[in-house]
């Protein structure tokens, strides 16, 4: 792998963005990957509009994993429930060899994952938080009183 994408990934996993404790999400929520020993759970804060305002998580493990998580809160702030679903849809898919991996490119620190796409053991340390997304995005849309 690059230098920079290293890089890239090793400063997600020393800083991660939007990383604290979260005791209010249920320990049934924790997502894990015991083959490597991964573990994250995630919380989505919406706005009034319905918004992603903010995805935080709680998370051990690799630097994979880790730096994936934290890349994805930034990437996901700001979308709207659908676009979220889609983007992390997507980017299962283009991890799982299912989908153009050109389109990491649009992804931002993302695309430093691209080399990990043939190797399916590192595959489940890098989604393994957007998994969990999943059902963070569904609790948060639960969670969103009906439209008028
Ligand atoms: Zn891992």
């Amino acid at each position: 792998m690059a230098d920079l994408y290293r890089e890239n990934i090793l400063d997600h996993y020393r800083n991660p963005r939007n990383a604290r404790a979260l005791p209010d999400v249920p320990e049934e929520n924790l997502h894990e990957n015991p083959t490597c020993g991964d573990a994250v759970k995630l919380a989505v804060e919406l706005t009034a509009d319905g918004r992603v305002e903010r995805v935080a998580f709680e998370g051990h493990g690799c630097a994979m994993s880790v730096a994936s998580a934290s890349m994805m809160t930034e990437l996901l702030s700001g979308r709207t429930l659908d676009q979220a679903d889609a983007v992390v849809d997507t980017f299962i898919k283009i991890m799982q060899g299912k989908d153009d991996p050109h389109k990491l490119d649009e992804m931002n620190d993302l695309a430093c994952f691209s080399g990990v796409i043939q190797y399916p053991v590192r595959v489940k340390c890098v989604t393994l938080a957007w998994h969990a997304v999943k059902d963070a995005l569904e609790r948060a849309r639960r969670g969103q009183p009906e439209p008028a």
